[in-house]
């Protein structure tokens, strides 16, 4: 495969350098106050949400469904008949909230999960898939026999519109076993995988073929190649990449330079998403 990745490596460096310049301090207090300081990452991170918005609302989805990416592996989803998030995080998150049909997460934690996001949804009796919220009538005491709702513990498949979403188990990490819910989404024909944190290939598994589309984290430890290799994506997207939530363990340049190498190296191109841009 012949691939100059000197362009989308400067870029990489480029945010790098500039997420590196907030603490996870300063973008704690930019979430209370909404104040970017000035400050590049935070700057694209207010852009992201307007240029996403505007986008959604100016995209008519007449065959494949439209994604966006607006901050970590936050993702948007607009179908024939459908608006839905994966995994949203975003100051702003809450206004999307009536356009939502449904809402997918991951796992418990603050980097893929608005408490706000979800109990606004919940009140409005929109469905929320995951294996840690209750959700009109899916309660973790109710799993036996869910009346309906999202919470889900393990393998089950779900029809809401014209989505089709099957759920599945991943390691997080080798602590944290079976603590991501990994989401296969079929419209049609089109499948997208979303696995949020998965640091662990050996779970990953697609009951309906090889997805078009897989929004993947590098990091965690995941052997990029092995999963890809299972999983054979047509089209590769990382996400996660500069988290600021975080000041120690975020992902770096080296990192995520040595990653793409690796997908290249059995035949995938990974789209890098960067935040507020239409990954497929
Ligand atoms: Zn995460």
């Amino acid at each position: 495969m012949n691939c100059n990745n000197d362009e989308l490596f400067l870029e990489i460096d480029k945010w790098e350098g500039e997420t590196n310049l907030v603490s996870a301090e300063t973008y704690r207090e930019y979430l209370r106050d909404g104040d970017t300081r000035s400050l590049a990452s935070l700057e694209k991170l207010e852009r992201a949400f307007e240029r996403v918005i505007s986008e959604i609302d100016s995209t008519t989805v007449t065959d494949t469904p439209a994604v966006w990416s607006l901050y970590n592996m936050g993702y948007l989803v607009k179908t024939r008949e459908s608006f839905f998030s994966i995994d949203l995080i975003h100051r702003r998150a809450k206004e999307l909230v009536d356009k939502l049909d449904f809402a997918l997460i991951t796992h418990n934690h603050g980097d893929h999960c608005d408490l706000n996001v979800y109990q606004a949804l919940n009140i409005q009796g929109k469905t929320v898939i995951s294996s840690f919220l209750d959700n009109y009538g899916a309660t973790r005491d109710k799993i036996k026999n869910p009346v309906g709702g999202g919470f889900v513990m393990g393998e089950k498949t779900f029809k809401i519109k014209d989505v089709e979403i099957s759920t599945s188990l991943v390691d997080h990490n080798k602590y944290l076993i079976d603590f991501t819910t990994a989401f296969e989404i079929r419209v049609g024909n089109w499948k997208l995988y979303h696995t949020g944190d998965c640091g662990v290939a050996d779970k990953l598994k697609t009951r309906w073929g090889f997805p078009d589309v897989w929004t993947f984290f590098p990091g965690c430890g995941i052997k990029v190649d092995k999963a890809l290799k299972m999983i054979q994506p047509k089209k590769l997207v990382f996400g996660h990449l500069w988290e600021l939530n975080h000041n120690t363990g975020r992902l770096n340049a080296p990192l995520i330079k040595r990653a793409v190498k690796k997908a290249q190296g059995v035949g995938i191109n990974p789209n890098v998403a960067f935040w507020g841009e239409r990954v497929s």
